[in-house]
Protein backbone atom coordinates (compact mmCIF):
# COMPACT_ATOMS: atom_id res chain seq x y z
CA UNK A 1 0.00 0.00 0.00
CA UNK A 2 1.27 3.27 -0.82
CA UNK A 3 1.56 5.78 1.96
CA UNK A 4 -1.59 8.18 2.38
CA UNK A 5 -0.28 11.48 0.46
CA UNK A 6 -2.72 14.73 0.35
CA UNK A 7 -2.12 18.08 -1.16
CA UNK A 8 -3.47 21.57 -1.13
CA UNK A 9 -2.74 23.38 -4.15
CA UNK A 10 -4.05 27.20 -4.67
CA UNK A 11 -4.17 29.24 -7.63
CA UNK A 12 -1.74 32.18 -6.03
CA UNK A 13 -4.29 34.71 -8.12
CA UNK A 14 -5.26 36.87 -4.80
CA UNK A 15 -5.14 35.81 -1.08
CA UNK A 16 -6.48 32.85 0.36
CA UNK A 17 -10.12 33.46 1.43
CA UNK A 18 -12.30 30.73 3.93
CA UNK A 19 -13.27 28.33 1.44
CA UNK A 20 -9.74 27.75 0.53
CA UNK A 21 -8.54 27.21 4.12
CA UNK A 22 -11.73 24.70 4.46
CA UNK A 23 -10.33 22.71 1.93
CA UNK A 24 -6.55 22.94 2.70
CA UNK A 25 -8.18 21.64 6.22
CA UNK A 26 -9.76 19.17 4.71
CA UNK A 27 -7.68 17.86 3.01
CA UNK A 28 -4.32 18.10 5.88
CA UNK A 29 -6.95 16.54 8.42
CA UNK A 30 -7.43 13.31 6.20
CA UNK A 31 -4.06 11.99 5.58
CA UNK A 32 -2.31 13.53 8.71
CA UNK A 33 -5.61 11.32 10.57
CA UNK A 34 -4.31 8.38 8.67
CA UNK A 35 -0.25 9.24 9.25
CA UNK A 36 -0.04 10.37 6.09
CA UNK A 37 1.96 12.55 3.82
CA UNK A 38 1.02 16.58 3.32
CA UNK A 39 2.13 18.05 0.01
CA UNK A 40 2.03 22.02 -0.94
CA UNK A 41 1.38 22.67 -4.57
CA UNK A 42 1.75 26.19 -6.34
CA UNK A 43 -0.41 26.34 -9.42
CA UNK A 44 0.86 29.45 -10.49
CA UNK A 45 0.88 27.39 -14.46
CA UNK A 46 -0.81 30.49 -15.69
CA UNK A 47 2.39 32.80 -15.25
CA UNK A 48 1.12 36.31 -15.66
CA UNK A 49 -1.53 35.95 -13.60
CA UNK A 50 0.15 34.76 -10.53
CA UNK A 51 3.03 36.95 -9.52
CA UNK A 52 5.54 35.03 -7.40
CA UNK A 53 4.38 37.56 -3.86
CA UNK A 54 1.07 36.12 -3.96
CA UNK A 55 2.25 32.70 -4.07
CA UNK A 56 4.61 33.67 -0.87
CA UNK A 57 2.14 35.44 0.95
CA UNK A 58 -0.07 32.22 0.37
CA UNK A 59 2.38 30.51 2.07
CA UNK A 60 3.23 32.49 4.95
CA UNK A 61 -0.64 32.43 5.38
CA UNK A 62 -0.56 28.47 5.39
CA UNK A 63 1.84 28.60 8.09
CA UNK A 64 0.22 30.87 10.09
CA UNK A 65 -2.58 28.68 10.27
CA UNK A 66 -0.22 26.10 11.36
CA UNK A 67 0.29 23.54 8.21
CA UNK A 68 2.94 21.28 7.66
CA UNK A 69 3.86 19.75 4.46
CA UNK A 70 6.67 16.75 4.26
CA UNK A 71 8.29 18.07 0.77
CA UNK A 72 9.77 22.04 -0.73
CA UNK A 73 6.24 23.07 -1.93
CA UNK A 74 6.09 22.54 -5.98
CA UNK A 75 5.66 25.77 -8.32
CA UNK A 76 4.03 24.45 -11.90
CA UNK A 77 5.26 27.64 -13.31
CA UNK A 78 8.95 26.01 -13.01
CA UNK A 79 7.79 22.43 -14.47
CA UNK A 80 7.06 23.35 -18.14
CA UNK A 81 9.76 21.04 -19.13
CA UNK A 82 7.99 18.23 -17.63
CA UNK A 83 4.78 19.21 -18.72
CA UNK A 84 6.35 19.53 -22.64
CA UNK A 85 7.45 15.89 -22.03
CA UNK A 86 3.76 13.99 -21.53
CA UNK A 87 2.34 16.47 -24.19
CA UNK A 88 4.92 15.01 -26.66
CA UNK A 89 4.41 11.59 -25.55
CA UNK A 90 0.56 12.11 -26.42
CA UNK A 91 1.38 13.90 -29.49
CA UNK A 92 3.45 11.33 -30.80
CA UNK A 93 0.89 8.96 -29.86
CA UNK A 94 -1.28 10.62 -32.11
CA UNK A 95 -3.92 11.97 -29.39
CA UNK A 96 -3.17 15.22 -29.56
CA UNK A 97 -4.12 17.84 -32.77
CA UNK A 98 -3.36 21.76 -33.03
CA UNK A 99 -6.08 24.08 -33.01
CA UNK A 100 -5.75 27.47 -34.98
CA UNK A 101 -9.46 28.53 -34.05
CA UNK A 102 -9.72 31.62 -32.40
CA UNK A 103 -11.32 33.02 -29.46
CA UNK A 104 -14.44 34.47 -31.66
CA UNK A 105 -14.34 31.18 -33.90
CA UNK A 106 -15.05 29.18 -30.68
CA UNK A 107 -17.52 31.52 -29.56
CA UNK A 108 -19.29 31.36 -32.73
CA UNK A 109 -19.84 27.86 -32.92
CA UNK A 110 -20.43 27.18 -29.55
CA UNK A 111 -24.16 26.14 -29.22
CA UNK A 112 -26.37 28.99 -27.87
CA UNK A 113 -27.70 27.66 -25.49
CA UNK A 114 -25.12 26.51 -23.32
CA UNK A 115 -22.81 29.48 -21.54
CA UNK A 116 -19.48 31.21 -22.32
CA UNK A 117 -17.85 28.34 -19.73
CA UNK A 118 -19.01 25.41 -21.34
CA UNK A 119 -18.20 25.54 -24.95
CA UNK A 120 -17.99 22.10 -26.39
CA UNK A 121 -15.37 22.10 -29.03
CA UNK A 122 -17.11 21.62 -32.63
CA UNK A 123 -14.07 19.52 -33.75
CA UNK A 124 -13.12 22.22 -36.60
CA UNK A 125 -9.08 21.38 -36.58
CA UNK A 126 -9.20 17.69 -36.14
CA UNK A 127 -9.32 16.86 -39.49
CA UNK A 128 -6.75 18.81 -41.07
CA UNK A 129 -3.35 17.42 -42.76
CA UNK A 130 -0.16 17.51 -41.86
CA UNK A 131 0.02 19.95 -44.71
CA UNK A 132 -2.64 22.21 -43.79
CA UNK A 133 -1.49 22.42 -40.22
CA UNK A 134 1.54 23.41 -41.37
CA UNK A 135 0.56 26.14 -43.50
CA UNK A 136 -1.72 27.75 -40.97
CA UNK A 137 1.11 27.50 -38.33
CA UNK A 138 3.22 29.62 -40.25
CA UNK A 139 0.68 32.86 -39.09
CA UNK A 140 -0.70 31.41 -36.17
CA UNK A 141 0.27 29.23 -33.34
CA UNK A 142 -1.51 26.98 -32.47
CA UNK A 143 -3.41 25.46 -29.14
CA UNK A 144 -2.98 21.84 -28.75
CA UNK A 145 -6.10 19.53 -27.71
CA UNK A 146 -6.36 16.04 -26.73
CA UNK A 147 -8.80 13.92 -28.60
CA UNK A 148 -12.01 12.73 -26.25
CA UNK A 149 -13.58 9.10 -26.65
CA UNK A 150 -17.29 8.70 -27.26
CA UNK A 151 -17.12 7.07 -23.91
CA UNK A 152 -18.89 7.99 -20.22
CA UNK A 153 -16.11 8.00 -17.64
CA UNK A 154 -17.33 7.13 -14.57
CA UNK A 155 -15.51 7.12 -11.13
CA UNK A 156 -16.97 7.06 -6.98
CA UNK A 157 -16.32 10.46 -5.18
CA UNK A 158 -15.68 9.92 -1.58
CA UNK A 159 -18.80 12.14 -0.70
CA UNK A 160 -20.81 12.46 -3.50
CA UNK A 161 -20.49 9.22 -4.96
CA UNK A 162 -20.93 7.81 -8.38
CA UNK A 163 -20.49 10.68 -11.17
CA UNK A 164 -20.28 10.58 -14.82
CA UNK A 165 -19.72 12.73 -17.99
CA UNK A 166 -19.65 11.78 -21.92
CA UNK A 167 -16.32 13.19 -22.33
CA UNK A 168 -17.07 13.95 -26.43
CA UNK A 169 -20.89 15.25 -25.79
CA UNK A 170 -20.59 17.40 -22.61
CA UNK A 171 -16.72 18.47 -22.45
CA UNK A 172 -15.15 18.01 -25.82
CA UNK A 173 -12.10 17.88 -27.18
CA UNK A 174 -10.32 19.84 -24.36
CA UNK A 175 -6.81 22.30 -24.55
CA UNK A 176 -3.49 20.42 -23.27
CA UNK A 177 -1.52 23.48 -24.21
CA UNK A 178 -2.82 27.04 -25.01
CA UNK A 179 -1.85 28.58 -28.32
CA UNK A 180 0.11 31.29 -25.82
CA UNK A 181 2.22 28.39 -24.94
CA UNK A 182 0.99 27.90 -21.40
CA UNK A 183 0.11 24.57 -20.39
CA UNK A 184 -3.18 23.67 -19.12
CA UNK A 185 -4.36 23.06 -15.73
CA UNK A 186 -5.75 19.61 -16.45
CA UNK A 187 -2.45 18.15 -17.93
CA UNK A 188 -0.53 20.19 -15.18
CA UNK A 189 -2.69 18.53 -12.32
CA UNK A 190 -2.48 15.00 -13.44
CA UNK A 191 0.96 14.69 -14.18
CA UNK A 192 1.85 16.68 -10.66
CA UNK A 193 0.05 14.64 -8.74
CA UNK A 194 0.92 11.40 -10.95
CA UNK A 195 4.86 12.01 -9.80
CA UNK A 196 4.35 13.44 -6.26
CA UNK A 197 2.46 10.07 -5.27
CA UNK A 198 -0.41 12.19 -4.55
CA UNK A 199 -3.24 9.43 -3.34
CA UNK A 200 -6.13 11.53 -2.36
CA UNK A 201 -7.55 14.95 -4.08
CA UNK A 202 -9.69 17.12 -1.56
CA UNK A 203 -11.17 19.93 -3.32
CA UNK A 204 -13.86 22.10 -4.04
CA UNK A 205 -17.26 20.44 -5.38
CA UNK A 206 -16.71 23.51 -8.43
CA UNK A 207 -13.84 21.25 -9.77
CA UNK A 208 -15.93 17.73 -9.71
CA UNK A 209 -16.81 18.62 -13.44
CA UNK A 210 -13.15 18.79 -14.48
CA UNK A 211 -12.56 15.47 -12.96
CA UNK A 212 -13.53 13.01 -16.04
CA UNK A 213 -11.09 14.86 -17.92
CA UNK A 214 -8.41 14.25 -15.63
CA UNK A 215 -9.46 10.33 -15.40
CA UNK A 216 -9.25 10.05 -18.90
CA UNK A 217 -5.53 11.66 -19.06
CA UNK A 218 -4.70 9.55 -16.31
CA UNK A 219 -5.58 6.63 -18.39
CA UNK A 220 -3.55 7.35 -21.35
CA UNK A 221 -0.54 8.28 -19.31
CA UNK A 222 -0.57 5.08 -17.31
CA UNK A 223 -0.88 6.63 -13.83
CA UNK A 224 -2.78 5.15 -10.94
CA UNK A 225 -6.07 6.85 -9.80
CA UNK A 226 -6.28 9.06 -6.38
CA UNK A 227 -8.87 9.18 -4.72
CA UNK A 228 -11.37 12.19 -5.26
CA UNK A 229 -13.53 13.79 -2.43
CA UNK A 230 -15.16 17.40 -3.67
CA UNK A 231 -16.26 19.43 -0.72
CA UNK A 232 -18.97 21.25 -0.10
CA UNK A 233 -18.85 24.98 -1.04
CA UNK A 234 -18.64 27.50 1.63
CA UNK A 235 -21.33 30.46 1.58
CA UNK A 236 -21.82 33.16 3.64
CA UNK A 237 -24.42 34.71 5.99
CA UNK A 238 -26.61 35.54 2.71
CA UNK A 239 -26.08 31.97 0.82
CA UNK A 240 -23.26 33.29 -1.48
CA UNK A 241 -20.73 31.30 -2.23
CA UNK A 242 -17.36 32.68 -1.16
CA UNK A 243 -15.30 33.74 -3.92
CA UNK A 244 -12.05 35.96 -4.38
CA UNK A 245 -13.63 39.33 -4.88
CA UNK A 246 -15.03 39.01 -0.78
CA UNK A 247 -11.92 40.86 0.75
CA UNK A 248 -13.48 41.16 3.87
CA UNK A 249 -13.53 37.41 3.96
CA UNK A 250 -10.18 37.08 3.24
CA UNK A 251 -6.99 36.20 5.29
CA UNK A 252 -5.85 39.89 5.72
CA UNK A 253 -9.22 40.90 7.21
CA UNK A 254 -9.64 37.72 9.19
CA UNK A 255 -5.82 38.03 10.02
CA UNK A 256 -7.07 40.92 12.29
CA UNK A 257 -9.93 39.54 13.88
CA UNK A 258 -8.99 36.26 14.78
CA UNK A 259 -6.79 34.00 15.86
CA UNK A 260 -5.51 30.89 13.65
CA UNK A 261 -7.38 28.64 16.42
CA UNK A 262 -10.19 30.81 16.11
CA UNK A 263 -10.55 30.81 12.31
CA UNK A 264 -9.87 26.62 11.89
CA UNK A 265 -12.46 25.98 15.15
CA UNK A 266 -15.34 27.83 12.91
CA UNK A 267 -14.29 26.14 9.83
CA UNK A 268 -14.22 22.81 11.66
CA UNK A 269 -17.80 23.67 13.15
CA UNK A 270 -19.50 24.84 9.58
CA UNK A 271 -18.17 21.50 8.44
CA UNK A 272 -19.68 19.37 10.83
CA UNK A 273 -16.67 18.16 12.52
CA UNK A 274 -18.03 19.94 16.07
CA UNK A 275 -20.89 20.73 17.45
CA UNK A 276 -20.43 23.80 18.93
CA UNK A 277 -17.74 26.65 18.32
CA UNK A 278 -15.01 26.99 19.87
CA UNK A 279 -10.94 27.53 19.10
CA UNK A 280 -9.16 24.68 17.20
CA UNK A 281 -5.40 24.03 16.42
CA UNK A 282 -5.03 22.08 13.31
CA UNK A 283 -2.85 19.22 15.86
CA UNK A 284 -5.97 18.94 17.84
CA UNK A 285 -8.93 18.62 15.04
CA UNK A 286 -6.96 15.88 13.68
CA UNK A 287 -8.44 12.89 16.29
CA UNK A 288 -11.83 14.40 15.33
CA UNK A 289 -11.54 14.22 11.43
CA UNK A 290 -14.14 11.76 10.28
CA UNK A 291 -15.45 12.12 6.24
CA UNK A 292 -18.37 10.64 7.78
CA UNK A 293 -19.54 13.70 9.91
CA UNK A 294 -18.19 16.41 7.38
CA UNK A 295 -21.52 17.29 5.42
CA UNK A 296 -22.72 17.30 1.97
CA UNK A 297 -24.81 19.83 1.59
CA UNK A 298 -23.24 23.79 1.39
CA UNK A 299 -21.88 25.08 4.06
CA UNK A 300 -22.53 27.74 6.26
CA UNK A 301 -20.53 29.65 8.29
CA UNK A 302 -20.45 29.28 11.97
CA UNK A 303 -19.31 32.53 13.93
CA UNK A 304 -18.09 34.59 11.37
CA UNK A 305 -19.87 37.09 9.45
CA UNK A 306 -18.93 39.94 7.11
CA UNK A 307 -17.92 43.47 8.59
ZN1 LIG B 1 -9.68 24.64 -33.97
Amino acid sequence: MPIPTGRFAPTPSGRLHLGNILCAMLAYLSVRHEGGRFLLRIEDVDIPRCPRRLAQQCIDDLQWLGFTWDEAPLYQSERTEVYRQYLDQLTGRGHVYPCFCTRAQLMSLAAPNLGDTQVVYQRTCASLTPEEAAEKAKTRAPAMRLRVPEEVISFEDGLFGVQQEHLARDCGDFILRRSDGLYGYQLAVVVDDALSGVTEVVRGRDILSATPRQLYLQRLLGFVQPQYVHIPLLMDAQGRRLAKRDQDLDLSALAKRFSPPEILGRLACSAGLMEEVRPMTLEALIPLFDWEKVKREDLHLSGIDRE
